[in-house]
């Protein structure tokens, strides 16, 4: 979490760590500071708690004044957000600046030394300690130049960090270093550009390097960019990666909102997805990084997926899927129980990670594992070339384009889109999946973008009126069953996370173990129903929740009767396998939680305490 930015060249540094926070502001949004070096080797910070836009009503004295600089919009984790607390961090000489993002484990104990040493600390960030023991380093010998001070002080910390460093007596110098948390480099004409991810030098530069776990930077206009390893100082050859990034897609294009944008672009995004991989017309899904580990797959015990939040949604549908067409036994785990409860993993086993940022720190943690016990690694990742997708054997991007808004929307279809794939192809050549079968299903994956466009369509309207039903709800229930049993907790989880709306998902059978107690007329509950999937078992659930005088919003496909009779809101979805039905169910689901969010005034694209890449554990 946190958004990271640093510029050194020609242009007035203010305006692009500015406008590279705004980009940034989905990554932690808790508080936001700026540094920049005016030119006669002094440091000028404007820091606060709050938002970018709060920044720049402070700070904007600072334009124009400075050709290099750093800025960074904070996800607290030590220390609440507060102007202190915010970074930069500057030194107790207040000669180096820092911004970091992640978490230095072993703070205290250095801090402990530099307070016996003589150091103060004005804030409670273990950031501070790491900008401290830069100055420790070069006060301790002055022959010790600004980065390898730096390389010293990251010798001495553990735990996760993506860092810039400033110091006013180098003009025009940036150290950056990374492990754990991501870091760009973007190569301009004379001018070097640093940021969490590409999108704040889109527009000056296509040409990018992404450092590498371990690895630091001394970036000056004068020698370029000279990377070291951080244990050895050995140098490295940097690869230059060319960016496919456009500027248009990661702005608002005329939504009020990332997350509606985002809703909207999912006809395209699933049908992106699909593209180049599912070939109707041939009978053949082409996916390279199955294909070259197939025997992999065929001779595996089971498949693990591991995965955190939506992401594992996506997962419990993928092991419906996977199960039900491959026959290949599939557990489901959360990245972050699996890392630390000594799973047992061998090389039979096959591990599917899924991240939308493919930096999330506990997936990251969980794979390195299963990785050392032998298991092969299969990734599915949406941003290209993350930490995720670099370290996996093989692995599938859903190309669902750049997801901005917290919420993840896109991604998650796309995330389906994926699964159903590799399930079918798996199913197909495993001869679990009969041809007549297996064409009727790619017919039917093929047609669902269309299907999405036309739930959007249809639904738009309708679901923004009954949202405004709900805005004083406090508590939802989401119920489904099969396929769309993880389609309603992950329709709860959109609501809980940016309405502030308690809400549970809960398969329907188990409403009558427990949450039908719940139950009375003030508790909407949502029920996915389409027809293909238990449905008469539903009609039973919804006539057990009518007879306790609850809520029921259903969504069922269209032309239903049964549920609808029953229902006090009605969405209609269109038919489509139980398999895909969760893509198609999951968009009016989106919706609902958007539009009583915006509603009740909340800031849908920044929810209050999340950030969109969780890189911190
Ligand atoms: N651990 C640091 C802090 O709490 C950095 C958090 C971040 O990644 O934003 O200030």
């Amino acid at each position: 979490m946190c958004g990271i930015v640093g510029y050194t060249g020609f242009q007035d540094a203010y305006d692009i760590v500015i406008n590279g926070l705004r980009r940034l502001e989905y990554r932690g949004y808790d508080s936001a500071g700026i540094v920049l070096e005016d030119g006669n080797n002094k440091l000028e910070v404007e820091k606060t708690k709050g938002k970018v836009e709060d920044l720049v009503n402070i700070s904007s004295q600072l334009k124009g004044k400075a050709k290099i600089g750093m800025g960074h919009t904070r996800w607290a984790t030590h220390g609440v957000p507060s102007d202190r607390n915010s970074h930069p961090h500057l030194s107790n000489n207040g000669k180096l600046a820092i911004i970091h993002n992640g978490i230095i484990e072993n703070y205290d104990t250095i801090k402990t030394m530099l307070t016996e040493k003589g150091f103060t600390f004005k804030s409670e960030t273990d950031t501070e300690v790491l900008v401290n023991l830069i100055q420790y380093f070069m006060d301790l010998n002055t022959e010790t130049d600004f980065p390898t001070a730096v390389r010293y002080a990251l010798n001495e910390v553990y735990g996760a960090y993506a860092i810039t460093v400033m110091h006013e007596d180098y003009p025009g110098v940036l150290v950056v270093g990374r492990l754990g948390s991501p870091l760009a480099i973007g190569i301009g004409d004379k001018e070097y550009f640093i940021a969490s991810d590409a999108s704040p030098f889109v527009e000056f530069t296509k040409e990018a390097i992404y450092l590498e776990e371990g690895h630091m930077a001394t970036i000056s206009l004068e020698n370029g960019v000279d990377i070291r390893t951080i244990t050895e100082n050995s140098k490295i050859v940097p690869e230059i990666q060319k960016l496919k990034l456009s500027l248009e897609q990661i702005e608002k294009s005329g939504y009020e909102h990332f997350m509606l944008k985002e809703i909207f672009e999912q006809p395209k995004s699933v049908h992106d997805t699909m593209r180049g991989r599912l070939l109707v017309e041939e009978g053949v899904i082409k996916m390279a990084g199955i294909w070259d580990h197939i025997e992999k797959f065929k001779n595996a015990n089971r498949i693990i997926i591991i995965a955190c939040g939506t992401s594992w949604h996506a997962g419990l549908i993928g092991e419906y899927l996977i199960e039900e067409y491959a026959r290949i036994p599939v557990e489901v785990e959360y990245a972050s129980e699996f890392r630390y409860r000594n799973p047992i993993i061998t090389d039979k086993d096959v591990v599917i990670a899924i991240s939308q940022s493919g930096e999330t720190a506990d997936t990251m943690a969980a794979l390195k594992l299963a990785k050392e016990r032998g298991a092969f690694i299969y990734g599915i990742c949406n941003v290209v070339d993350s930490s995720i997708a670099r370290i996996t054997d093989a692995g599938s991007y859903t190309h669902a384009g750049p997801e901005i808004g917290v919420a993840s929307t896109k991604a998650f279809t796309a995330q389906l889109t994926i699964l159903s794939l590799i399930a079918l192809k798996l199913g197909k050549h495993n001869g679990n999946l009969g041809n007549a079968d297996f064409m009727s299903l790619i017919a039917e994956l093929d047609a669902i973008p269309k299907k999405i466009e036309d739930v959007l369509s249809s639904t738009h309207e309708l679901v923004q009126d009954i949202a405004k039903d709900f805005i004083n709800a406090t508590n939802f229930l989401y119920l489904g069953r099969g396929y769309n049993y993880p389609a309603a907790l992950e329709g709860a989880l959109k609501l809980k996370e940016i309405s502030y709306i308690h809400a549970e998902g809960y398969p329907a059978a188990e409403m009558k173990h427990g949450p039908i107690a719940l139950i009375d007329e003030n508790m909407p509950i949502v029920i996915i129903a389409p027809k293909k999937g238990h449905y008469d078992k539903i009609v039973s659930n919804v006539q057990e929740i009518k007879a306790r005088k609850g809520k029921v919003i259903a969504v069922v496909n269209s032309g239903d009767t049964q549920v609808s009779q029953m229902s006090d809101y009605v969405i209609e979805i269109p038919e489509t396998s139980e398999c895909f039905s969760p893509i198609v169910a999951s968009v009016p689901l989106q919706l609902l939680a958007y539009y009583i969010a915006v509603y009740r005034g909340a800031n849908v694209d920044q929810p209050r305490n999340l950030a969109k890449s969780v890189t911190v554990e």
